[in-house]
């Protein structure tokens, strides 16, 4: 009997793949034809703001696919599926160019653009990036480039070339989602960057875990003994926001603060947060 049972998982285990993949097939079909024809994607923006909470003081562009029949499918779905069908490098600039043209006369410091493991690594990555802002006239120096942290951690040299490049023609590097990768001191001493966003799980437990205050504490001071600049992502509560403050946490990040939004929306919150200013 359970040899029978067993070689029944085994079975559903079996159909359960054969669907998965499936599934992946068609999404990556579907990907590279939404990619062709620039239908159902888009980029969104979460405003980033100084830890006062008023002045807003970047965007973090984020990309979102509406499929015609499925909906909305979230970039953690899709993401991992353009870098294996060799798609991110397409998918990468397109939101580049996009969020450059759309954030060119924001009253904003920094546009944030996430940017793939698989981008990273590759050669030319970086003069990629100053083509595209040489084509919509985007000064590096407002760009910022997000790279998680376990990229840092198994860097090659390419990514490594990359990331000198790109700093020395002045866009800042942050490492994102801080904490949850791998990094070596040792990694993180090779390579000049500007900012840690400190990832959402900590933010989440701050109130809750002495212990994971402390840790975002330390992040924070260290941070800055480094002459770095800390953003928290995923705050969520006014308790959130001012245990950060009290850390001395340089921008916050989260629903609190802003939704990921379409760019008319964000215009409309520039416009709202210029005239609170005038009024004060
Ligand atoms: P990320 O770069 O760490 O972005 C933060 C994610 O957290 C976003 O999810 C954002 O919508 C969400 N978020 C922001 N504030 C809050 C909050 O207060 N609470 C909660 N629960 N969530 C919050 P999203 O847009 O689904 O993106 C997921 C991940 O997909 C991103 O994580 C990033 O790694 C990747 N991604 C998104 N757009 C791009 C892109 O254009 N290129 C690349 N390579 N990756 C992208
Ligand atoms: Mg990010
Ligand atoms: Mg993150
Ligand atoms: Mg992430």
């Amino acid at each position: 009997h359970a040899k029978m049972a067993g070689r029944r998982r085994v079975s559903i285990f079996g159909a359960q793949m054969d669907d998965a993949i499936q599934n992946r097939a068609a999404i990556e079909a579907e990907l590279r034809e939404a990619l062709r024809t620039k239908t159902g994607l888009s980029v969104v923006y979460q405003p980033k703001y100084a830890i006062d909470g008023v002045r807003m003081l970047g965007a973090e562009a984020l990309v979102r696919w509406q499929h015609p029949e499925r909906g909305p499918i979230s970039p953690a779905v899709f993401i991992p599926v353009a870098e294996e069908a060799n798609l991110i490098a397409d998918l990468g600039l397109w939101v580049l160019e996009t969020a450059c043209r759309d954030a060119m006369d924001w009253p904003v410091e920094h546009l944030a653009v996430n940017v793939s493991p698989v981008q990273l690594r590759s050669a030319g990555f970086a003069e990629t990036v100053f083509a595209a802002l040489a084509k919509v006239g985007f000064p590096a120096s407002r760009l910022e480039l997000e790279v998680t942290e376990t990229d840092f951690a198994d860097a090659e040299e390419i990514g490594v070339e990359n990331i000198k490049t790109l700093t020395a023609a002045g866009i800042a590097i942050a490492i994102d989602d801080f904490g949850t990768g791998s990094s070596t001191f040792e990694r993180l001493r090779e390579i000049s960057f500007d900012r840690i966003k400190i990832d959402r799980s900590f933010v989440k437990n701050i109130t809750e875990s002495e212990g994971d205050a402390e840790l975002v504490r330390a992040m924070i001071s260290m941070a800055h003994a480094k002459g770095l600049k800390t953003t928290a992502e995923g705050v969520e509560t006014a308790e959130q926001r001012d245990i950060l403050r009290s850390f001395g946490c340089d921008e916050l990040q989260g629903y609190l603060l802003g939704k990921p939004m379409p760019p008319t929306q964000l215009i409309q919150v520039f416009g709202a947060g210029l005239a609170a200013t005038a009024a004060m």
